[in-house]
């Protein structure tokens, strides 16, 4: 049998599916991208229109789809702040119905399916690093209790079709991740600061700046989840992919500055409610189970982001919501 498998990937045209897309794509498989463009747009993947394996179809996951696939990649679903908010009923939906359409599908196809999971589930952790095994501290009703429950919702979803109509699952939990195609109003703190940072306008610092994130680069969260795929079929996770370096949103934003070279000044914002305190992965279960670790340092990575934000004209860019 060839290597070559025919690879849905939902959200494919977004910032991470874009690029999951276009590796799959190199690599010769015959790929399938489904999305809304809630917040992303064509020109992501329209580099990849003219490529004979790659097809665009305009879906909302939410809604049943009928494709015959060996593998899918669930990525459909807003993930900013600002975005998910936005309209948060079909933040949960997408993220609840999105999850048994695919399984669904999975299921009639015999395929592999992937959830994009997130480090939210864990929500404002009071264990640190976070490990897989720890249960979360997510207010249900919350206002990012939308993204975060509807994210926890799937992942129970996922292991009861693989428990009980055993549908080869596998369930990654993506801590922050950015780089090149992040959307430029998506209102992630990488994305705002970079803009500001270039535009000179002050950064947008909320509450005092000292919680702390961790940030993986793009192109290891898309090897991490390849090989999440390609792993054996007894390891279906959850498992944690992220970068371990935490920084404190001062910290990231006085290193933008610098690297921009901005004379941005940074000024304080209300931190947002139920913000996270401090978030981080513990990926000893990646390393052991996948062999995989995260090879891009933050500086490194957000100078290529940088160099990304300067190509690009923010006109092209619609903003998905006035959230940002
Ligand atoms: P993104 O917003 O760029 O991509 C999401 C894509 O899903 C977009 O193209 C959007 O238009 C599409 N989409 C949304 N709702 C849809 C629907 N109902 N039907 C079809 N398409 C829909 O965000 P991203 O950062 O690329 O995130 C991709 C996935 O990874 C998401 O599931 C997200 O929850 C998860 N994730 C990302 C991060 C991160 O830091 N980037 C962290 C944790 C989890
Ligand atoms: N943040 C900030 N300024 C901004 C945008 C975000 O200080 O302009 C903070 C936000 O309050 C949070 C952190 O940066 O503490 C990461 O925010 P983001 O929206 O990128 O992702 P989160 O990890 O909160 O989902």
């Amino acid at each position: 049998m060839s290597g070559i498998k025919r690879i849905l990937v939902t959200g494919g045209a977004g910032f991470l599916g874009s690029h999951l897309c276009e590796r799959l794509v190199a690599e010769g498989h015959d790929v399938i991208c489904v999305d809304n463009f809630f917040t992303s747009q064509k020109s992501n993947v329209a580099h990849l229109l003219d490529q004979r394996n790659f097809e665009l179809i305009r879906h909302d996951i939410t809604h049943p789809i009928f494709l015959e696939v060996d593998e899918v990649y669930n990525l459909a679903c807003p993930a900013a702040p600002g975005h998910y908010q936005y309209n948060p009923i079909k933040t949960m939906k997408t993220s609840v119905m999105g999850a048994i359409n695919m399984l669904g599908l999975a299921k009639r196809c015999r395929a592999k399916v992937l959830q994009a999971s997130t480090s939210e589930i864990y929500g404002d952790p009071e264990v640190h690093p976070q490990v897989e095994s720890y249960r979360g501290s997510v207010n249900p009703i919350g206002l990012r209790a939308c993204y975060d429950e509807g994210k926890r919702a799937a992942e129970t979803l996922f292991v009861d079709y693989h428990r009980m109509n055993k549908v080869n699952v596998r369930i990654v939990r993506i801590f922050n991740t950015y780089g090149p195609r992040m959307h430029p109003y998506d209102g992630r703190v990488v994305s705002n600061f970079i803009r500001q940072a270039l535009a000179g306008e002050d950064i947008t610092m909320f509450g005092d700046g000292s919680q702390t994130r961790s940030f993986c680069y793009r192109d290891d969260l898309v090897e991490a989840i390849i090989r999440m795929m390609n792993g054996p079929d007894d390891f279906i996770g959850p498992v944690n992919i992220g970068n371990q370096g935490e920084f404190t949103i001062r910290e990231l934003a006085e290193l933008v500055i610098e690297l921009t070279g901005a004379k941005s000044r940074i000024v304080s914002r209300p931190l947002p409610a139920d913000d996270p305190t401090r978030r981080r992965p513990d990926v000893t279960l990646a390393r052991e189970k996948l062999g995989w670790q995260p090879k891009v340092n933050l500086r490194d990575g957000l100078a290529e982001t940088i160099k990304w934000f300067r190509s690009i004209r923010l006109d092209d860019y619609r903003a998905p919501t006035p959230n940002y």
